[in-house]
């Protein structure tokens, strides 16, 4: 290895690397006790229709509460459980309880659950699906998996089997985060997906420069031809929704009609933050 005037910086580094690396393997090990401590909980964020603000149904977010950090967000721990096959048995128990929920709900509204590539690529999936609906006694119909194209990078013929199984029973099937993966167009020829979920990313352009507009209209135009409906994720400001409805989408999702709140509903949104006097970073309780 490299010594001389650089040494130090290196020997910092991989200091740095072992401390990552360790921190990875106690979140490991906590993660596998989290199921059983009861750690997890779910939030709830409305999706909303754009030609009458009602709400459609709600996207089920996980949540740890770790007994030391205080809440976890999933980007800090599903990549872990990913690596570590926990999000086997966690994505299990968020589709058992998303569906409770659901189930408990007055209105008979749609209830969406994220599920990972190992999940969609098991075998089992389809029957633990099939289990939980009976279990919980939700329709199957009420229940939407939202998958990524990363799902379909690997064994994608086993995939989309076992995607086509869990079709079969009603369960409709979302494309999450479309735009950012290398082979978007691709994924929508190989299954018949129920809604495309366009990345929050597009919004954030919106705001930039003309060309991610041309860019959004053109995902609306695809959707409109496939008839399959697009959803903009992440819209924040009245700005993007009036452009998205000029433009025809006709589903949102955004702090600006609900942040992700521990009942379906008690999130609050954005536009009402506008009415206090406070901006959306000072009200933490807000942010999930
Ligand atoms: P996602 O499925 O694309 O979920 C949308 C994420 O965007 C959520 O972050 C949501 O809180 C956030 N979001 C929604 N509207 C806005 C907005 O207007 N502005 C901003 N800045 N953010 C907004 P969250 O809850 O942190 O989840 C991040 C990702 O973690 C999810 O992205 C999903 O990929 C993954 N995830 C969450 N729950 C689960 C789960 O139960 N299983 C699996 N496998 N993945 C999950
Ligand atoms: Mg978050
Ligand atoms: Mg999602
Ligand atoms: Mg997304």
């Amino acid at each position: 290895r490299a010594k001389g005037s650089h040494g130090d910086a290196i020997c910092f580094y991989e200091e740095e690397m072992d401390e990552r690396v360790r921190e990875r393997r106690a979140m490991a090990l906590q993660l596998r006790a989290a199921l059983a401590e009861d750690q997890f909980f779910l939030v709830f964020q409305p999706q909303v229709s754009v030609r009458d603000n009602e709400v459609t149904g709600y996207e089920a977010l996980l949540r740890w509460r770790h007994p030391v950090r205080g809440v976890v967000q999933p980007m800090d721990f599903i990549p872990i459980a990913e690596d570590t096959g926990l999000i086997l048995p966690i994505g299990e128990w968020v589709l058992r309880a998303a569906c409770r929920a659901a189930a408990s709900w007055d209105t008979p509204l749609k209830i969406a659950v994220n599920v990972s590539a190992l999940q969609v690529g098991s075998i089992d999936m389809p029957d633990i699906i099939h289990g939980i609906l009976m279990e919980t006694g939700l329709s199957p119909q009420r229940l939407e998996v939202e998958i990524t194209e990363t799902s379909l990078i690997q064994d994608a013929e086993r995939t989309l089997h076992i995607l086509r199984r869990i079709k079969a029973m009603g369960v409709s099937i979302s494309m999450d985060d479309f735009g950012i993966g290398y082979s978007s167009l691709s994924t929508l020829r190989s299954f018949p997906f129920d809604k495309i979920k366009l990345d929050k990313s597009f919004m954030d352009d919106l705001d930039r420069g003309p060309q991610a507009a041309a860019v959004i209209r053109a995902v609306l135009a695809l959707g409109e031809s496939l008839d399959i409906p697009i959803l903009a994720e992440g819209v924040e400001t009245k700005a993007q929704l009036d452009f998205l409805a000029q433009e025809g989408c006709t589903q949102i999702q955004g702090y600006l009609v609900g942040y992700p709140g521990e009942e379906a509903g008690e999130g609050g949104t954005s536009a009402d933050v506008d009415q206090l006097p406070l901006t959306v970073d000072e009200l933490p309780l807000f942010r999930n």
